[in-house]
């Protein structure tokens, strides 16, 4: 008999669960609170363990196509232009970036037509004897499953896991915009400038347009100016080019101003037949470029072991078991690359660090197996044309 699942939130994470779960032939709805199914926000990049994943999904020659090879890991500069490492022409990059709207087409169109619903606000869940039901705005749903793919303030979380504490701000923010330039002018085909107390990030992307993000410290959270775009530009007004050039290139309003948060570890992502994916289990700080890339490699690990078990129950405990040792590691490395990298007192050690660091140490490693998180290798999900 064909299983089914529902995933609440259409997000990355959600919508890799469904094309993972198309593959090993279950059925599935997502239900998005959204009324519009877009990735808002600006860029990001995916690094080898997350193209593969997206490679097991089916998608990766897509999202290649999709995305631009970023140089960000290998063009370190300072405020005033220096570079304390420079990728040479020709080198290899492991990252690719993409506008954040372009890697979700490629899941939304891999996912079966008709899954989606949108307007679809999940508000209550119960577990009966072998299935499990999910009240949203337009009435109720039962499945065997229940997938929380609902982000950072996941409503499937509070109502299972009611005593999980809410994210934790982490005294950083951002800002985030995309501006129409020609990705192979000096200067953009990726680098961090790192300065006292934040750093900025600029990421190549599709159809001549730039990624930027300036992540510095905030003493409290839900600071807003006035004007955004002008106060992004004050911070680094004395920074080389093209920094200012970029944030003057972007539209007033596509500038986004965001506080960091991440969550603290749960003591599991399983809860009788619902589990949690993403963000919703495990938001991390973007210093790793790993959130979204987690959420992938979730997805392809949780329809593996669907598919490798006849008992959901022990299926979802060997995905638990799995990823939440990785995630929470990753989150835990990448809450602290995110102080150190926006402390003003580490910041000159850092410098000095990478400065005195051989050339061809700091490429190694940028390798595509350079660093442990990338080397992840995904389970393999069973062909549709072996599947029975
Ligand atoms: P989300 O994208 O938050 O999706 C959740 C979805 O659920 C939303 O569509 C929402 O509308 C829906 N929803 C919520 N509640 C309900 C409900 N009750 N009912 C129905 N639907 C609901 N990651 C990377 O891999 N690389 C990067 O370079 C990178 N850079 C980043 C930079 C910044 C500044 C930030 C903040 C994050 C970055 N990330 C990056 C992390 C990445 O954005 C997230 O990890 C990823 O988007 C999470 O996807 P998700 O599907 O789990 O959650």
């Amino acid at each position: 008999m064909t299983r089914r699942a529902i995933v609440v939130g259409g997000g990355i994470g959600g919508l890799a669960t469904a094309v993972a779960l198309h593959r090993i032939g279950w059925q599935a709805v997502v239900l998005e609170r959204a009324a519009e199914l877009r990735e808002i926000g600006a860029g990001m990049s995916q690094a080898p363990n997350a193209m593969r994943a997206l490679d097991e999904l089916g998608v990766g020659e897509q999202a290649r196509a999709a995305g631009v090879p970023t140089y960000s890991a290998g063009n370190l500069r300072l405020p005033d232009g220096r570079y304390l490492q420079r990728a040479r022409p020709g080198d290899p990059t492991p990252l690719i970036a993409f506008h954040r709207a372009d890697l979700h087409r490629v899941l939304l169109e891999a996912v079966p037509a008709g899954w989606v619903r949108t307007s679809a606000e999940v508000t209550g869940i119960r577990h009966d004897q072998q299935t499990v039901t999910v009240a949203w705005s337009g009435g109720e749903a039962t499945a065997d499953l229940v997938i929380g793919a609902d982000g950072i303030r996941s409503t499937v979380r509070r109502l299972l896991w009611p005593d999980a504490p809410p994210p934790r701000f982490l005294g950083r923010t951002a800002w985030l915009g995309v501006a129409d330039a020609d990705a192979d002018a000096e200067g953009l085909s990726g680098s961090v400038t790192m300065g006292p107390g934040g750093y900025f990030l600029i990421h190549p992307l599709s159809r001549g347009r730039v990624y930027w993000a300036y992540v510095t410290t905030a003493d409290q959270p839900g600071i807003h100016y006035e004007a955004e775009k002008t106060e992004a530009a004050r911070r680094v007004a004395t920074w080389h080019q093209p920094i200012p050039a970029l944030i003057a290139a972007t539209p007033d309003e596509a500038v986004i101003h965001i506080d960091i948060c991440d969550l603290d570890p749960l003591p599991t992502y399983v809860h009788g037949r619902a589990a949690l994916l993403g963000d919703a289990a495990h938001a991390m700080s973007p210093d790793r470029g790993q959130g979204a890339g987690q959420s992938l490699e979730d997805s392809v690990v949780l329809a593996a072991a669907l598919a490798g078990e006849p008992a959901i129950e022990t299926a979802l405990h060997r995905y638990d078991a799995e990823r939440r040792p990785r995630t929470q590691a990753t989150a835990r490395g990448a809450r602290a690359d995110g102080g150190r990298t926006t402390s003003t007192t580490a910041y000159r050690a850092m410098v000095t660090m990478i400065r005195l660091m051989p050339a061809s140490l700091w490429r190694k490693g940028i390798t595509a197996d350079g660093n442990a998180t990338w080397r992840w290798q995904p389970p393999r999900l069973p062909s549709p044309t072996t599947r029975h």
